[in-house]
Parts: C-alpha cells; sequence; structure tokens
C-alpha cells in the first residue's frame, strides 16, 4: 500500500465519497422526512468528494484552491457529518457557530499555504482539527445514539479516523517547511490518506445502517400502535396476551384483563365535536399509561373501548387497579369534558381454552357494570360464573 501514488490515493478516496454520497441521497429521498440528518449526511460525502479533487488537481490549478478551499471542503465535510448525527439524534446544532468556526480555522492554513508555506504546519492544524471533529462525533453517537451494532460500528470508524489523524498530526511535527509538493511526498503521509478514505467510507456506511434501523424502528411502531392515542393496537395487544397466557400456562400463574369503555362517549363527541373527542382520547390514554406498572400493556381495541393486560395479578389485585383507573378519570381536573369509564375485569383460569375466553368474561362483566349504571367497575366473580 506504501507504494500507491498519492493522487490515485486521493482519487479513490473521491470515487468512494462519491458513491456513498449517491446512496445517502437516495436514502433521503426515499426515507420518511422524520428521519432528521439525512441530507447533511448526503451531502457531506459530496464536499469531500469535490475536496479530493481539488487535491488531487495539485500543481495544475493554482495553490489557493488546491489547498486552501481543498481544506476548506475537507473540514466542512467533516463537519457536516457530525451535524448531521446530531440532528439524527435529536439536537439542533447551530450551523453559523460551526461554520463560523470552520471559516476560523482557514486564517492559519491561508497563511501556512500561500503567505509562508509550511508543510507540517499545515498538516498539523488539518489532521488536529479533523482528529477534534471525528472524536467529538464518535463521542457523541456513543453517549446519544440507541446500543445498536450500527451505532457501535459508526462510532469505530471515527475513532479509527480520530486516531489515524492524531497519529499524522504528531507526524507533521517532522515535516519541513515549504509547499510539501506530491513529489516529496513520503509514504507514511500517502498511508494516511489512504486509511482516512477507508474510514469516510466505513463511517457512512455506518450511517446507511443507523438510518435503516430508525426506519424499522418507525415502521414497527406504526404496525404495533394506534396512531390517534400511542397505545398498543388491537392485533398487537393480542399478541402480548397470547405470550402472557402461554407464559401462565407454562408457569401456573395468572394473568388479569381489564377491558374499559368511556361512558357516553357519543354524547362527547356530539356536545363537544369530533376533534375534542379525539383529545378526550389522547389525554385517557396518557393518564393510563401513567397510572398502570412497567410490564402492564395498554392497548386499543377499537373506537372508545381499551383493554389493560396485567401479568401477574389475581382477582383481588386487578380490581384494585380498576378501581384505582375508573377514580382517577372521574376526578380528571383537565381543562376538557368530563368523561367516566366503565370496566369490566377478568383473570386467566386453567381450563380456559384460549384468549378469547377471558375476553369473552371482561366483556361481559363489561356488560354489567353498564348495566348497573356505568362509572363503576365489574368482575367476574360478581357474575358468579
Ligand atoms: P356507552 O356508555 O354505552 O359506552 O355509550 P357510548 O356513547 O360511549 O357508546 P357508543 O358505542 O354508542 O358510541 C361510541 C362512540 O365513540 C361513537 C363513536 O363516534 C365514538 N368514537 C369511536 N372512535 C372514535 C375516535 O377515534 N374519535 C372520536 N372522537 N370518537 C370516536
Ligand atoms: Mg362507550
Ligand atoms: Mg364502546
Amino acid at each position: 500500500m506504501l507504494d500507491l501514488d498519492v493522487r490515485s490515493v486521493i482519487l479513490i478516496s473521491g470515487i468512494l465519497s462519491l458513491l456513498m454520497a449517491v446512496v445517502l441521497f437516495f436514502l433521503r429521498r426515499n426515507y420518511p422526512p422524520t428521519i432528521l440528518g439525512l441530507r447533511e449526511w448526503a451531502m457531506a460525502p459530496a464536499i469531500l468528494f469535490l475536496a479530493t479533487l481539488l487535491f488531487g488537481a495539485r500543481g495544475t490549478i493554482p495553490n489557493f484552491f488546491s489547498i486552501l478551499i481543498g481544506n476548506l471542503f475537507l473540514l466542512s465535510g467533516a463537519t457536516l457529518l457530525y451535524l448531521g448525527s446530531q440532528r439524527f439524534l435529536g439536537f439542533r446544532p447551530s450551523v453559523r457557530l460551526w461554520a463560523g468556526a470552520v471559516l476560523l480555522a482557514m486564517a492559519p492554513l491561508f497563511w501556512f499555504s500561500l503567505v509562508e508555506p509550511h508543510y507540517g504546519v499545515r498538516i498539523g492544524i488539518t489532521s488536529g482539527l479533523m482528529a477534534a471533529v471525528s472524536f467529538a462525533h464518535a463521542l457523541t453517537i456513543l453517549r446519544h445514539g440507541p446500543r445498536t451494532f450500527s451505532t457501535y460500528f459508526t462510532a469505530t470508524a471515527l475513532l479509527v479516523l480520530a486516531l489515524t489523524q492524531t497519529l499524522r498530526l504528531r507526524s507533521a511535527f517532522g515535516l519541513p517547511a515549504g509547499g510539501g509538493a506530491f513529489d516529496s511526498f513520503q509514504p507514511e503521509q500517502t498511508a494516511y490518506i489512504a486509511i482516512y478514505a477507508f474510514a469516510i467510507l466505513t463511517t457512512t456506511i455506518g450511517m446507511v445502517l443507523m438510518a435503516t434501523d430508525r426506519l424499522r424502528g418507525e415502521l414497527e411502531h406504526l404496525a404495533t400502535h394506534d396512531s390517534l392515542t400511542g397505545a398498543l393496537n388491537r392485533r398487537a395487544l393480542i399478541e402480548a396476551a397470547e405470550l402472557e397466557l402461554a407464559r401462565c400456562r407454562r408457569n401456573h400463574g395468572i394473568m388479569a384483563l381489564l377491558m374499559i369503555d368511556l361512558d357516553h362517549f357519543k354524547a362527547i363527541n356530539d356536545t363537544h365535536g369530533h376533534p375534542v373527542g379525539d383529545r378526550v382520547l389522547v389525554d385517557f390514554v396518557a393518564r393510563v399509561k401513567n397510572l398502570l406498572r412497567q410490564p402492564d400493556r395498554f392497548g386499543r381495541f377499537g373506537g372508545e373501548e381499551f383493554v389493560a393486560l396485567l401479568p401477574e395479578t389475581p382477582l383481588n389485585e386487578a380490581r384494585l387497579v380498576a378501581e384505582r383507573l375508573r377514580a382517577m378519570i372521574e376526578a380528571n381536573t383537565a381543562e376538557l369534558p368530563r368523561c367516566t369509564v366503565s370496566i369490566g375485569v377478568s383473570v386467566s383460569r386453567l381450563d380456559d381454552a384460549g384468549l378469547d375466553n377471558i375476553i369473552s368474561r371482561a366483556d361481559a362483566a363489561l356488560y354489567q357494570a353498564k348495566r348497573a349504571g356505568r362509572n363503576r367497575v365489574e368482575s367476574v366473580t360478581a357474575l358468579a360464573q
């Protein structure tokens, strides 16, 4: 590798960046706009590609372009990658601040490339800044990214980049004053550029993986949650209940099911309008989720009917939970129309043929609660079945 000539290495690096820019541009076009940061992630390798064009043209175009603007593009590209990650992770970085910082770095670079050329100082400044940005970038991803393979993959690539740029900074102390033309380039410097090219390639591949992970998460959420209230949808809730029931059978355990229906909800819609009815539902779900414990699951069964699944909960405990829930909704002080709920409670039994039996009993208990005047809790034992 050390025999590779520097222009070829720069060219390969540029082609790799360009390829990744194309991939990321397509990702940005096809992925939902809720995934932020893709624009910066796509623009950055395109800018890095332009940087390699300018670096590669060294000697054939004025140094102002090949060195100064080339380095401006290099630092801008690395910074933009970092800004993209910040946005991806939910931060709102100040683009102006970062642009200002990059421009500020141009002043000494201008001096040491055009006024008093010194190759060593120049390499020292750019590799020092590249190392700092890559290191900060890796830390941000590690601290704020999800604990997934794609996070560690991207952070590792950035740490490799930071490390090699630090080594390059160290090597810069031995470099001479003057222009540092390509024909006097040490093989070691060419190796640094080659490692840079692969580190950028790996980082951007990591970003593709991170975006794909995020998309999968969003699709999974869409497929399992109700879009209005954010509660589980019917399918996901039934799936969770089936799993829990199987666990109960294995361990001779018991689970409880609360069938919850808002009372006279039609009247709320008729009096205040459908949008207010929607807000009542959203508020209701937020309150219930707040009250339930961590292993409990809560889902929308349809319309204004909801189900809470309480693992490892016997009937008397489940009734207490239901009563607490009913009282909390009754005492609602939000600036929304008051409403109450009726709740039917049932628990699993060893002789149940399936989940349907438990649901039917909760349904029957709910019906009983409605008949008995609403805003109350009924359970299977009260039905003496
Ligand atoms: P009961 O006490 O017997 O349960 O009376 P109810 O009025 O709550 O029951 P009913 O089944 O007659 O009416 C349910 C209403 O819930 C009718 C329907 O328009 C409303 N509804 C269902 N889904 C939504 C929704 O997503 N948003 C709003 N705003 N209303 C909904
Ligand atoms: Mg109702
Ligand atoms: Mg109903």
